[in-house]
């Protein structure tokens, strides 16, 4: 998966089938966390 903010991969892996709603995705490179839905493979962060 990627980081929503700066593009950069985290170590987080989504399959086919991955859900998520609002989770908070750290990125190594921001040092941030974005709060993240994810469902087939296509990630939208939440303002
Ligand atoms: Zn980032």
């Amino acid at each position: 998966m990627y980081c929503p903010v700066c593009g950069n991969k985290t170590r987080l892996r989504l399959r086919e089938d991955t859900v998520l709603t609002h989770f908070p995705l750290f990125c190594p490179k921001c040092k941030k966390e974005s709060l993240i839905d994810a469902k087939e493979y296509v990630v939208k962060a939440i303002k």
